[in-house]
């Protein structure tokens, strides 16, 4: 890893200590960040952008970005470190990194292929580095062209290099488990496969599990199965839901998981979403939808509605072909809704 170059690292030494202390401070924060009972992380700029076929402009990625870590979300995935002859719209990888991460108080990840772009984000001193294999083993031959043994191992390697830095300087990582609850190309997906590639990524060292419904089968009973057996062998780390609302049952799905005690959830302002080797998929639950749900049933977020819903707007505005979707957009708030999180910091 290039750790000589003494700007980047000072920077991310500072930014990981932050993003160290926020992953575990639910419950258990200071007075000078809002209280959440929920992280809720925006995963547009990555998962909404790359199947996307118009580059949207650095700028507005960044006035994206900062505009909604203005409005509460903490935690944005903004971009994947893919080679841009595989994926243009990450060609700006680097200069979107650089901007996101001048950003007070706000978890910078992004997306990891492979060892090559673990080591470009300890370059760039990203917080948190987001890695992905597929439970399913077809899947992940078309999605990483690897067998999935092999994203093990590669993981493994990712590990030790974040191992080589001070403990104070490494950024997290996430480890995903794509096609979890469902896969185009295999269908059902046994639970204990999850579980299994659950274990392997714990024992390689992750610092959190997210269970990903890739292409968007779930249905909530499922949900509880998979993530109570996720649960029995992750309760020491992070776990988090990443689903897509491909067939309607995003927000349900949601519900099911909170049941289960999950306190993280993905999702894409204005549903932006999908997966270019999974035929049918399409956008990941909508950010502002959660939002609202999880505040009217009482749990803060730390969002800011209103202030969501302008993000929404002049991120719509930056490219003319995007197409949202998100149900309060259109019905606006209730008359009278009062929000959880500010009802409870006046
Ligand atoms: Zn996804």
């Amino acid at each position: 890893m290039n750790a000589g170059a003494d700007g980047p690292v000072r920077q991310f030494a500072r930014f990981a200590r932050f993003a160290r202390a926020d992953f575990f401070s639910i419950g258990n924060q200071d007075m000078s960040t809002p209280q959440r009972d929920i992280i809720v992380r925006e995963v547009g700029l990555r998962d909404g952008l790359q199947i996307h076929p118009t580059f949207m402009p650095t700028a507005s990625k960044l006035a994206w970005i900062k505009s909604e870590a203005l409005a509460g979300v903490s935690e944005i995935e903004v971009t994947s470190f893919v080679p841009p002859k595989l994926i243009a719209q990450f060609a700006d990888a680097s200069d979107v990194c650089h901007g996101a991460i001048q950003l007070k108080d706000l978890v910078v990840s992004a997306l990891i292929p492979n060892l090559k772009g673990a080591q470009r984000g300890l370059e760039l001193g990203v917080n948190k580095l987001n890695y992905v294999v597929s439970v399913s083993q077809t899947h992940n031959l078309k999605n990483v062209r690897r067998a999935r043994a092999e994203s093990m191992a590669d993981f493994k390697a990712i590990v030790e290099l974040i191992k080589t830095l001070p403990k104070d300087q490494r950024p997290f990582i996430g480890a995903g488990l794509s096609t979890a609850l469902g896969c185009s190309y295999e269908g059902k997906i046994a639970v204990s496969e999850v579980v299994f590639c659950a274990e392997q990524l714990l024992e390689a060292g992750a610092d959190e599990i997210v269970v990903c419904d890739t292409v968007g089968y779930a249905n909530p009973a499922q949900v509880r199965q998979v993530m109570k057996a996720v649960l029995g062998v992750a309760a020491h780390v992070p776990v988090a839901a990443h689903f897509h609302d491909t067939r309607g049952t995003g927000l349900a799905n949601v519900t099911a998981a909170l049941d289960c005690g999950i306190k993280y959830f993905d999702a894409s302002l204005g549903g932006l979403g999908g997966c270019p080797f999974a035929p049918g998929a399409s956008g990941n639950i909508v950010m502002e939808d959660l939002c609202f749900m999880l505040d009217a049933m009482g749990l803060r977020t730390g969002v800011n509605l209103d202030a969501l819903l302008t993000t929404r707007q002049s991120m719509s505005e930056s490219l003319s072909d995007l197409k949202l979707h998100g149900a309060l957009a259109r019905a606006g708030l209730p008359h009278g809704f009062v929000s959880t999180w500010e009802a409870m910091a006046a």
